[in-house]
């Protein structure tokens, strides 16, 4: 049996938690990989396992995720991922949230958790009745910080597509700018809403296609079907629905300079930050990019922060950005690979 400290994703974890709540049938799993920064901050999933091995290695590998996004996007937060084993009949209850939120009091501060796959902001409500450690909790003052997070990670994104457009393309308006935007969900559909409005062309395309006709009617997009939006020539690529979408095939067939969108881990394997650069296309890194949402929920944890501090942080990701381009240039590096490499300088990791 390999130890938690040998599994590859394990990285110099400070701390990795296992619960166990017979009475809630409560199964957790709480990873703290940094506190360098502040609290270690990131979501909890609830999801069906294979085994315990998966649940603990997924809780390691986006515990390091976190650390490096929080780190990036200045936040004075740590990083740290929460997992909850659902059991077989996947029914997630009040009492199995209380065990969870127990759990979080019992490390005092040190994890601070929020939705992710399987939760919603009602969980948070429910984990809230037992520790002060959590964010993503429904807001009814829309001027404070909090909420729906698709929103502030769309205007991130919005932002940092131009900044890209301006560093490679020297582009100082996006009139005109072609953007194949895969995916118009809570993300993309508000990229491509922004991007109309100032007079970016437009394809879009969705597995829904009712949603993805109706968005082409309110911003005259063009659609494309799902398999051509990513070998479309335009002059960036936006990829917002699902991750793993770059990989060897689709990095060769893609027909565009720039790829900057808000999809989670959009890179199919290691090797695809370095044949993306070998085709000199610009590459905005999802974590650096993505992060409007945990900036949101981070500023509302800290505390008294209205919408306004939250766009303000967010308007510095073009700044972040720019910095990754101009080492990764310097550096001869691809982007994705800067990026770990400064958030690490920011972990004390370097
Ligand atoms: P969403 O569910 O609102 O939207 C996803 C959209 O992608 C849907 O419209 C869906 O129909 C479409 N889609 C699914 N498969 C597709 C395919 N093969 N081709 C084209 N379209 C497809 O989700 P979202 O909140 O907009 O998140 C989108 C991505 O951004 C995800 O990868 C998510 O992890 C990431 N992300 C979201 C946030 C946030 O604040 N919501 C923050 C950071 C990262």
């Amino acid at each position: 049996m390999t130890a938690i400290w040998d599994l590859p994703d394990f990285d110099a974890h400070e701390s990795v938690h296992m619960f166990d709540d017979p009475d809630s049938g409560l199964r957790a799993v709480i990873a703290v990989h940094s506190t360098h920064l502040g609290p270690a901050a990131g979501g909890t999933r609830f999801w069906h396992y294979a085994d315990s091995g998966a649940a603990i290695t997924d809780a390691l590998r986006l515990s390091r995720g976190m650390s490096y996004k929080n780190a990036m996007a200045g936040l004075p937060l740590g990083g740290g991922k929460g997992v909850v084993l659902a059991p077989a009949h996947r029914r997630k209850t009040p009492e199995m949230l209380h065990a969870f939120g127990r759990a979080i009091e019992s490390l005092g501060g040190r994890y601070v958790t929020a939705e992710d796959v399987g939760m919603s902001d009602a969980d948070m409500v429910e984990i809230s009745a037992e520790t002060r450690h959590v964010a993503g909790l429904p807001v009814a003052d829309s001027a404070a910080a909090g909420g729906d997070p698709g929103p502030f990670t769309a205007r991130g994104v919005y932002l940092g597509i131009k900044a890209a457009a301006r560093y490679r393309l020297g582009a100082n308006t996006m009139a005109g700018i072609h953007v194949a935007v895969q995916g118009i969900g809570s993300v993309g559909g508000g990229v491509a809403r922004l991007l109309a409005a100032d007079g970016a062309k437009l394809t879009i395309a969705d597995i829904d296609a009712a949603k993805a006709q109706a968005l082409a009617d309110e911003t005259g997009a063009q659609l494309a079907d799902l398999n051509t939006i990513m070998t479309l020539k335009a002059d960036i690529f936006s990829p917002n629905a699902l991750g793993a979408v770059l990989n060897r095939d689709s990095i060769d067939a893609l027909n565009v300079s720039i790829v900057a969108g808000g999809a989670n881990n959009q890179m199919a394997t290691a090797g695809d930050a370095q044949r993306l650069f070998d085709r000199g296309i610009i590459y905005a890194p999802d974590y650096v990019i993505n992060a409007g949402g945990i900036i949101n929920v981070g500023l509302e944890y800290l505390g008294n922060a209205t919408a306004q501090d939250v766009h303000d942080r967010i308007d510095i990701i073009p700044q972040r950005l720019t910095a990754i381009w101009d080492e990764s240039k310097a550096d001869k590096l691809p982007a994705a690979i800067v990026a770990d490499r400064m958030a690490q300088r920011l972990i004390g990791r370097g």
